[in-house]
């Protein structure tokens, strides 16, 4: 592919952007790996990491592979390069993550919101990420469950939001770019980029928890639909046995999975109110009435694994979401009901566990502000992006 070779005006081509994506999630990669997964000549490498390596954003590793021959030259990101926030919003409470480059966590915290209205979730989110005590923050990325659209939130249901221009809130605050993401294509975006789906091209994202979340990540990219924040996945019929969630459906996706349903259907068995850790602690020692409801949820939710993966052609679900310790005990129930409602002549469904609960939200935000620094990168104007002066 030819590129211009005028000096850089304006933004990234795209043949630069996918370079310091491929470096970015792959790294550090040889110099042949990148050609080939770029479909680029070795010269043409050359002169596109060029300004890279000039800027600092890039580094050239030393070859340690020992081998004759042309020498590897690995590219990587430049180590320290930026730090970046994430933060994830729930109607009483801020989740942040402070992380590196490819969003690995670099310090976390909750704050309690003082209240819902924007310019108080603002400052409660920018008193958060100041409370992380890191320096260099390049970036913040702001999810939410709900509608978002350039910046603004259309419609956010936990908080009572409809039509806030909440990036430019924080922004103001902060002084750093911000940018604003459904929290489940935010989620399926750090997947895809630094998580479980990383050589993945198709999988499947389900979340459980508070609620039940659904992603779709298809040819490497993620599936993005106004629906993403309404939550089609959450009373898809599970079970013709279980209980009722509050619209009527028995055992729906949501009576089966959500903790809080877990959780009720416990205490009413046991007459005491048990917490959804509380039932999972229980479970795990044998309790009767919580193993019973752990079994009844690990079916179902192997039944929405095989549904999702036979009705998409995709081979592979990652599962996440503040809920996942149900798979702690009840992993191989769910690949037992998974592999019951999957035709045995079909692709075997791989099934990828992020145990990392409710950072996985927070560390989703930060994918998303690490994603657009990437994008925004502009080698003629220092102090943009990733750049400093
Ligand atoms: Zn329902």
């Amino acid at each position: 592919m030819m590129e211009p070779m005028q000096p850089h005006e304006s933004m990234l081509t795209e043949t630069e952007k996918a370079l310091a994506r491929a470096v970015l999630i792959h790294g550090p990669i040889s110099r042949t790996a990148l050609t080939s997964r770029l479909n680029l000549s070795a010269p043409s490498l050359t002169r596109l990491a060029k300004p890279f390596l000039d800027h600092g954003l890039m580094v050239q590793l030393e070859d340690k592979s020992g081998s004759v021959g042309r020498p590897a030259q690995p590219l990587d990101v430049a180590p320290g390069l930026a730090s970046f926030a994430g933060a994830k919003l729930t109607g009483d409470a801020v989740h942040v993550v402070a992380t590196d480059v490819r969003a690995g966590l670099l310090a976390t915290g909750t704050r309690p919101l003082t209240g819902t209205e924007p310019a108080s979730v603002a400052a409660d989110l920018v008193a958060a990420v100041r409370a992380l005590g890191v320096s260099r923050i390049a970036g913040v990325g702001v999810s939410l469950g709900g509608t978002v659209r350039d910046g603004r939130v259309e419609f956010a249901p936990f908080l009572g939001w409809h039509d806030v221009a909440f990036a430019e809130l924080v922004e103001a605050g902060l002084g750093v770019p911000t940018v604003l993401e459904n929290d489940l294509v935010a989620l399926a975006e750090a997947e895809r980029w630094f998580g479980l789906g990383r050589d993945i091209p198709g999988f499947v994202v389900l979340t459980i928890g508070a609620g039940i979340g659904y992603a779709l990540v298809v040819n490497g990219e993620v599936v993005r639909s106004p629906d993403a924040g309404v939550g089609l996945g959450g009373h898809i019929p599970l079970s013709a046995t279980g209980p009722v969630c509050q619209e009527g459906h028995r055992g729906c996706a949501q009576a089966m999975l959500t903790s809080g349903s877990i959780a009720s259907q416990v205490s009413a068995a046991l007459q005491r109110a048990v917490t959804y850790e509380e039932v999972l602690e229980l479970a795990a020692v044998g309790d009767p009435a919580a193993r019973t409801v752990v079994d009844s949820a690990a079916d179902a939710l192997g039944r929405f694994v095989a549904l999702a993966a036979n009705l998409t052609l995709q081979p592979a679900v990652v599962l996440a979401g503040d809920g996942i310790g149900l798979m702690s005990v009840a992993d191989d129930r769910v690949r037992a009901a998974l592999a019951a409602n999957r035709d045995p002549r079909a692709t075997k469904v791989e099934l990828y566990v992020d145990e990392s609960s409710f950072t996985a939200w927070a560390r989703g935000a930060a994918a998303v502000a690490i994603q657009y620094a990437f994008d925004r990168i502009r080698f003629d104007r220092p102090g943009t992006g990733l750049l400093t002066p």
